[in-house]
């Protein structure tokens, strides 16, 4: 069995209490290795090295600092092949999404953050009376980086990124559920210059390690990914101790059809919004509202492409639809399905799990599910399921698809299908989510602020807004 270890100044060691975890492959719901079960003594640890490791590494010339995160973009280009099979695994998601998504955007994380590092400013302001003011951008010291298990290496890499790119050192944790990746670079770094000390990769539980990291008084910011529940538990922890803090939560995506929609291209684009990962993605469309006027014939058309849509080993190249990442997941995501019919919805497709082939026969697959006919406040449209399930409502004009789509406690994405470009501007700007996509679905620039609100969140990822929240603003003002 293999056993992972956490990558504390630059070396991989076992956890000091001994204790570890299981890891299971989601696709054959076998252990197939184990993951340290760290604890605050873990952190302790990490924190000592990344200490060590800040005075050097925060003045080292950008120039410097960028090439060593080029260098780590690059290892990971060359490595895609093992990453792309080792998140398959891990994850349960087919290994095609790994190979042309997960691993090249971790790749590009790096990458655009160490262009960002050598492109950020900040401002000066000049006043009347012979005084002139510069904001200095410092970097926050210590700060600690925690992800989910969606995306594993690219949301790992999405905080990590910029956090060192400005500057800081960084104690991070992956998720328990999908360790691996996470494991494997920390020899990436390693290989790519990335000075010891400068990134520690704890794992462990949330409870355990992760609060110990959102506890520990010299790490100064936390940016966090995950659920909405765990979210409002590191804000009440880490709000007394007056720690920057950036989450991005759960969410609950509005999808709005309109009758002069590019019909054939937004089924399609609508099918992968639904269901790509698995549904498991933060950004996936879950709540599908259509023009009365085409809701039968968009109906027929999605679902028809919906039932080509069968799950599969993720190993496998042509596998479109993986395993659900966990067996508490799979239960939860059918305890919905369950929901959904005594909610009193009619199942148009799926609606129930299915037995893999082979290897694959004690895995956690789901058919893709399609339900209509829950009332918008139903819980099943309400709550985040976070799996292949979408449910579809029709509307009769602009107004009354915008009061659906903003009758939410979330606020991530929603997504627009129209040709109107009149009305496209004026939804976008009343719709209540921090990203929307006209047309299309997952067409990211990373230079744009990427987040939701209310319950889906507080604060921006991406481009400057991530530079500046890794780092703290000082004003100096010189009279002349
Ligand atoms: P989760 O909240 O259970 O766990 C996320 C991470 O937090 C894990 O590493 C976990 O170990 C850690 N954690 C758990 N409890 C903790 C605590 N008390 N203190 C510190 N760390 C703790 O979420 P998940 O199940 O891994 O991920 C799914 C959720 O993530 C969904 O709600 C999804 O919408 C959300 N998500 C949001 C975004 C976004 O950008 N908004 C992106 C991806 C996923």
């Amino acid at each position: 069995m293999e056993l992972l270890k956490n990558f504390i100044d630059g070396q991989y060691v076992a956890p000091l209490s001994g204790l570890y975890l299981d890891n299971i492959e989601p696709a054959t719901g076998q252990i197939y290795s184990q993951l340290p079960d760290s604890d605050e003594n873990d952190v302790t640890l990490a924190v000592k090295a990344a200490e060590s490791a800040l005075s050097a590494w925060r003045v080292m010339p950008i120039e410097q600092r960028a090439e060593i995160l080029f260098n780590i973009a690059v290892e990971i280009e060359r490595q895609l092949e093992p990453l792309a099979n080792a998140e398959a695994k891990d994850n349960g998601k087919p290994i095609s999404l790994a190979r042309s998504v997960d691993i090249p955007r971790a790749a590009s994380n790096f990458k655009f953050f160490a262009h960002a590092s050598s492109q950020f400013s900040s401002e000066s302001h000049a006043m009347a009376d012979q005084a002139i003011n510069y904001t200095l951008r410092l970097p926050v010291g210590i700060v600690g980086c925690i992800s989910p298990w969606n995306l594993p290496l690219y949301l790992f890499t999405w905080k990590i990124a910029p956090a060192l790119a400005a500057g800081n050192c960084v104690i991070a944790k992956p998720s328990e559920i999908t360790p691996y990746t996470a494991y494997l670079l920390g020899k990436i770094c390693q290989d790519a210059g990335l000075p010891n000390g400068v990134l520690n990769i704890l794992h462990g539980k949330g409870a355990s390690v992760g609060a110990a990291i959102c506890e520990h008084p010299k790490i100064k910011a936390i940016s966090f990914t995950g659920g909405s529940n765990t979210g409002a538990a590191i804000a009440a922890q880490v709000a007394p101790k007056f720690k920057k803090l950036s989450l991005e939560l759960g969410g609950k995506n509005p999808a709005l059809i309109f009758a002069d929609c590019d019909f054939d291209n937004t089924v399609e684009q609508l099918v992968k919004a639904s269901f790509t990962n698995q549904g498991q993605i933060c950004l996936c469309a879950s709540r599908i509202y259509i023009e009365r006027s085409i809701y039968d014939k968009f109906k027929m058309a999605f679902v028809k492409k919906v039932k080509q849509l069968v799950p599969n080993d993720p190993m496998i190249e042509d596998t479109k639809l993986g395993a659900i990442v966990s067996k508490p997941h799979f239960d939860k995501i059918l305890s919905y399905i369950d929901l959904a019919k005594q909610e009193g919805a009619q199942i148009l497709t799926g609606g129930h799990s299915v037995q893999g082939d082979n290897r694959c026969a004690q895995g956690y697959f789901i058919m893709p599910t399609v339900i209509e006919g829950i009332s918008n406040s139903a819980r099943c449209n309400q709550e985040e399921v976070f799996g292949p399930m979408v449910s579809m409502q029709p509307f009769d004009t602009d107004e009354q698809a915008l009061e659906l789509a903003n009758e939410s406690q979330y606020g991530l994405a929603s997504t627009l299908w129209t040709q109107d470009l009149a009305r496209a501007h004026r939804l976008s700007e009343a719709i209540n989510t921090g990203i929307v996509w006209v047309n299309c679905w997952l067409l990211r620039d990373l230079r744009t602020p990427f987040g939701g609100m209310n319950q889906s969140g507080v604060g921006r990822e991406g481009g400057l807004e991530a530079m500046r929240f890794f780092t703290e603003p000082k004003n100096v003002c010189i009279k002349y």
